[in-house]
Order: C-alpha cells, then structure tokens, then sequence
C-alpha cells in the first residue's frame, strides 16, 4: 500500500477507511508544510501496532526524520524506537524516477510552492497512471509529468470565496494583494486546474486539497461550473475516504 502525505489524522483516515495500516510500504511526500507532514509518527506508529515488521520506505524532502521523531516522542510510547526502526527515509534533492520496482514506477517533479523541495508525484502502474499535483500554483513541469495520465488528482483554491471571505477581512490593501498574490502563485484558482487538466490531456481530473476549507459537498456546483468551462472529461471532487 502507498501513502502521499501524512497530515493531520492522516492514521485515523487510514483506519476509518477500512484499510490495514500493515500493509504501508511506501510514503511519499510531497513537501515540508505540516498539512502534509504532521502526522506521519503516528501513521508509522499504526503500522507497527498492526503488525508492521517489514521496512516502510519514505521519499520525502530532506528532514522528514526530524517530523518523525517529533512525532513519535509526543506520542510518548514505550516502543517508539521499534517503530522508527520501520522508518527508511530517502531524501529527494532532484526530481525525475525515485522508485521503481516490477508493479509501479514513480516519478516527480518540481511544482510551483514558494519553496524548496516542493514535488508532485506520478505513479505508473499496468493498469492505470495517476499523478498527485501536490500543493502548487500553474506549473509547466506539471502539465509535463501529467501529460496522458489516467487521473490527475490537484488542488485547488476557489477564489471567488476566498475574495468574500480571507481576503475581505483584511482591511489594510497590502495585506489583501499578498494574500491574493499567496493564493494564486503558490496555489492554483479554479479556472487554472482545468487549464492544466486540458493541457495535459488526462482521461479525469480529480479535485483535492480544496481551500477553503469550508468548502462543503453542497457547493461541488460552484468548483464544477468552473472546472467544466475549462475542462471535458469527467471530474471528480475529491472528499474524505472517498474510493475511486
Ligand atoms: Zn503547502
Ligand atoms: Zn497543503
């Protein structure tokens, strides 16, 4: 089994989803921000607890050890060092193939985050490629690793929303710009995703990491309406523990 990412309840996700945390060989991790990485003690912690032995090997930036042992130590349990001990961490310094074995092959690129280190993944399988955009604002290097896949699953910042709501609040016009400048370099507007999904000619695009927050099931119309002006294969708007 494969995890990308590790954030908050990352591990409970796991659980609830009906999956076997056991099973964890791979981790991948796209980049350093705590949304992606704050769980991730605890996601090797559940593995060991269910009955994990073999090795899990985590392709991540370089100091996702650190996260680890935070992670573990607040955890506080009497057998964190056999759990660190599953722990074999390949740090990425340069994007291109990272893992190959005989059923998947994995490839990253650099996206557009606002800092180093920063990757979207694609995995190619016998039966089908997805890529994982990561947290990032329009990128060619993307579009590039995208090109042809099966599935696209990217992020998305719906900014209409944003505008009425984070950045409204902000009275001084400076703060607004930034704010606006953050949102839509470092992450993508909604128009934007469809554009890369187009470009890259995907067979479906999958919409994740959805800001803000908020954002609930009973406003899926308001992403689609955009996304399908931009795009015309199928869309799916990911939510938790969803199966595709
Ligand atoms: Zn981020
Ligand atoms: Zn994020």
């Amino acid at each position: 089994m494969i995890v990308i990412d590790t954030g908050f309840n990352a591990a409970r996700q796991i659980a609830w989803a009906g999956l076997d945390a056991s099973a964890i060989d791979l981790i991948f991790i796209t980049h350093d921000h705590r949304d992606h990485t704050q769980h991730i003690g605890r996601v090797l912690h559940a593995a060991w607890a269910a009955g994990r032995s073999a090795p899990i090997h985590i392709y991540s930036y370089p100091g996702i050890g650190d996260v680890i042992d935070t992670g573990l130590a607040e955890l506080g349990d009497a057998d964190a060092a056999e759990v660190r001990a599953l722990a074999v961490v390949h740090e990425l310094s340069e994007p291109g193939v990272i893992y190959q074995d005989s059923g998947i092959k994995v490839t990253s690129a650099e996206n557009t985050h606002g800092r180093d280190y920063s990757y979207a993944f694609r995995f190619d399988m016998p039966d089908r490629s997805v890529v994982f955009s990561g947290d990032t604002g329009y990128d060619a290097r993307v579009v590039e690793l995208a090109r042809g896949a099966d599935v696209l699953v990217h992020e998305v910042v719906y900014m209409q929303l944003i505008e009425e709501t984070v950045i409204a609040a902000r009275d001084d016009p400076e703060a607004r710009r930034q704010m606006r400048q953050h949102l839509t370099t470092n992450h993508i507007p909604t128009e934007l995703v469809g554009q890369v999904a187009t470009e890259a000619a995907v067979g479906m695009l999958v919409i994740s990491h959805i800001v803000p927050l908020e954002l609930t099931s009973n406003d899926d119309h308001l992403l689609l309406d955009i996304l399908e002006r931009h795009y015309d294969g199928p869309i799916v708007i990911g939510r938790d523990l969803m199966r595709l």
